[in-house]
């Protein structure tokens, strides 16, 4: 195989190309390499592979061959320099925590963040000594007021979930690095096709694989991006002590989801995009949330920051919490589950489900009103979804 820069590359071709290391077989496919550990040629090569004097596999826990294509192409994507992957999503971004932190340090994170997340800050980080403080993820002077001189990083995601509002990851960039934080951005809703946080100053990027770099629904997976000085230091030596690594035959799955996701990631946008104009026509929608629509408050940050507004919409009914949940029980192809970035459109009632852990007064301030759908637009037909809907609307 040629040595090919795969920097000189655009996305769609790094994400079709990039990463594979042809073996003798010649197999043009890459293949799963179900091996737990590896051989050495002889002691020596042992020891100098475990000092890391020497490039080499040992144990599958922390190196295999299909687990470094999928990082080595995600890296490309997304402009960073290395990439770690992760049992899960949230796997990632506890080992963020667990590489960066240590007892008597803060976090200031935006309170719109996905609730497993803020669960792991604030139950389990909390629990050895490490305080979060949560900020409205689009007032950027609360994020610098929120900072201390123990913080050690800013955490959020844009767009938030279910609201789609959009922080502005260039000036909370400049925020951090002023007050010798790390920026961290969970890049799960733009993916690199839409969005790249490295070129805007983010330190770390987390994904969870499980939504649309896989694309359709099927593995469990995450991953951490970062440059080589922070990887090396921080998240590598957790991961192979850790140990919450990612399967080989899901790393698989996740490579062959790469080699399609500028190409769905465009369709999934077009489609939210046509299905947010026709919301707001819909008498009993109060409100759309999608950063595509000029009524979205973050309309212009949305096209400067991001090449495409993405594939998810949410939507407020006059009826509240009765209407919808009339509403999603009247449709019949959608499918009712709190998972999202599949190529099947997925519809759920935050304040029930994924926010329901929180209590009414949280969930208040962070703006799910009972009323509240949210859709992760599918692939399907956008008549069809729109019909879908007309049943409970
Ligand atoms: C799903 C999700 C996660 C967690 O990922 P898992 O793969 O489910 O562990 C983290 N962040 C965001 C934004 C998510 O949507």
């Amino acid at each position: 195989m040629k040595d090919i820069n795969w920097n000189d590359y655009s996305l769609e071709t790094q994400a079709i190309r990039a990463g594979h290391k042809r073996t003798h077989e010649d197999e043009h496919s890459i293949g799963i390499f179900t091996t737990s550990s590896y051989v050495f040629k002889n002691a020596e090569d042992a020891a100098l592979r475990f000092t890391g004097q020497k490039a080499g596999n040992i144990y599958s826990r922390f190196t295999n061959p299909t687990v470094n294509a999928f990082q080595e192409r995600l890296a490309f994507m997304e402009k960073g320099e290395r990439c770690l992957a992760f049992a899960s999503g949230m796997a990632a971004i506890m080992a963020v925590g667990m590489g960066l932190l240590k007892a008597g340090d803060h976090i200031v994170c935006s309170r719109g963040v996905f609730g497993n997340t803020v669960l792991l800050f604030q139950n389990y980080f909390g629990k050895f000594g490490v305080t979060t403080d949560f900020v409205d993820l689009t007032d950027a002077c609360a994020w610098e007021a929120a900072i201390k001189p123990n913080t050690r990083f800013l955490f959020l995601e844009t767009p938030s979930n279910p609201l789609t509002e959009i922080a502005d990851i260039e000036l909370l960039a400049n925020i951090a690095h002023k007050n010798n934080c790390f920026l961290i951005v969970d890049n799960c809703f733009c993916t690199p096709a839409l969005q790249r946080p490295f070129e805007l100053g983010a330190d770390i990027v987390v994904h969870s694989a499980t939504k649309y770099l896989d694309g359709q629904g099927r593995c469990v997976g995450g991953a951490v991006i970062g440059s080589n000085d922070i990887m090396e230091k921080h998240i590598y030596p957790y991961l192979r002590t850790g140990g919450a690594t990612m399967s080989p035959f899901n790393a698989w799955v996740f490579l062959s989801g790469l080699e399609t996701l500028a190409i769905r990631m465009k369709a999934h946008c077009d489609s939210a995009f046509e299905l947010a104009k026709w919301l707001e026509q819909q008498p009993g929608v109060t409100q759309v949330h999608y950063p595509g629509l000029p009524s979205h408050a973050q309309h212009d940050l949305a096209k400067r920051q991001q090449s495409h507004f993405g594939g998810i919409v949410s939507f407020e009914l006059a009826g509240g919490k009765d209407h919808a949940w009339r509403l999603i029980d009247a449709t019949e192809m959608i499918s009712i589950t709190a998972n999202l970035g599949d190529v099947k459109t997925t519809i759920t009632h935050p304040a029930t489900t994924t926010h329901g852990r929180l209590s009414p007064e949280v969930r208040a301030l962070a703006g799910i009103k009972d009323g509240l759908v949210r859709i992760s637009v599918g692939l399907e037909n956008n008549n069809d979804i729109k019909n879908d809907l007309l049943r409970g609307l």
